[in-house]
């Protein structure tokens, strides 16, 4: 796995106004290696999308920064767009249009070229097995093949850093085991990926290392392999069950 560092995030914050403020990122740390799977994982709340939404801009953060070559994204945030793919956790398609005008669309947000923009539509529609309804209205797309949809819009301006929150909720069994392939498949494109799941087999399955959310902060940052190893657990869900047992002794009047 290559070291190089594509995204540093420095000590970013997140508090979200209210009676009482709620502090959703409390001074995340974090380096994103390109080319790696990187998986955040947490219980609900620990801050995930808060997080994701944040490195891809959808959000400003309270404080801190985050490095894309040595500069901060927030200098020329419509540039730094440009290598990021966002794929939400719920699918956010436009219905009136069709699916290939869907795709069209996005190709066009991003400036690619009218020439490269039909080409990437053919090839996603095809490796996602989209062709037969390009010519549908997004609104007649079953769940599994909205999310099939949201990952070629994904793609459609060839991103270098691809964040997918959690893309496999309520999917088929195979056509979960689809998209952990595509997301296997970007990663030996040399495309790095930032995926949030609940699903711990599944970061296990994909990511190279995976970092661990508790209430806004980062517990921990590895390999699956270090994680077992370091817990004597044979599975990644056991380690992060472990972890959640020592936290709920720690602070036993949390609730
Ligand atoms: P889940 O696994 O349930 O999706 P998560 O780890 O992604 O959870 P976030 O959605 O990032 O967690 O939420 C972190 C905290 O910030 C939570 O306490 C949540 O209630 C709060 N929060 C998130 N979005 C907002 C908002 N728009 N306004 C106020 N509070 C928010």
């Amino acid at each position: 796995m290559s070291k190089k560092v594509l995204l540093k995030i420095n000590n970013i914050t997140k508090s979200y106004q209210g009676t009482p403020p709620i502090h959703a990122l409390k001074g995340v740390n974090l380096d994103i290696y390109e080319g790696e799977v990187l998986s955040l994982l947490g219980v609900n709340g620990a801050g995930k999308t808060t997080l994701s939404s944040i490195i891809s801009t959808l959000h400003p953060p309270t404080s801190g920064d985050i490095l894309f070559q040595n500069k901060s994204i927030y200098d020329d945030v419509i540039s730094f767009r440009k290598i990021i793919g966002m794929s939400p956790q719920k699918p956010n398609i436009d219905e009136m249009l069709t699916i290939k005008e869907n795709l069209l669309f996005a190709g066009r947000y991003f400036n690619v070229s009218e020439n490269i923009i039909k080409q990437r539509c053919f090839d996603l529609m095809k490796k996602f097995e989209l062709l037969k309804y390009a010519d549908a209205k997004g609104s007649i797309l079953s769940g599994g093949y909205k999310q099939r949809f949201i990952l070629a819009r994904t793609l459609m301006h060839n991103p270098k850093l691809v964040i997918l929150d959690e893309p496999t909720v309520a999917l088929d069994p195979h056509i979960r085991r689809n998209l952990w392939d595509t997301i296997k498949q970007l990663k030996h494109e040399g495309i790095t990926v930032l995926l949030t799941t609940h699903y711990l087999e599944e970061a296990e399955a994909l990511s190279d290392r995976v970092c661990i959310l508790d209430k806004g902060v980062i517990k921990l940052t590895d390999t699956p392999e270090n994680l077992k190893a370091s817990y004597s657990k044979s599975n990644l869900e056991d380690v992060f069950i472990k972890l959640l047992q020592e936290e709920k002794e720690e602070t036993p009047h949390d609730v």
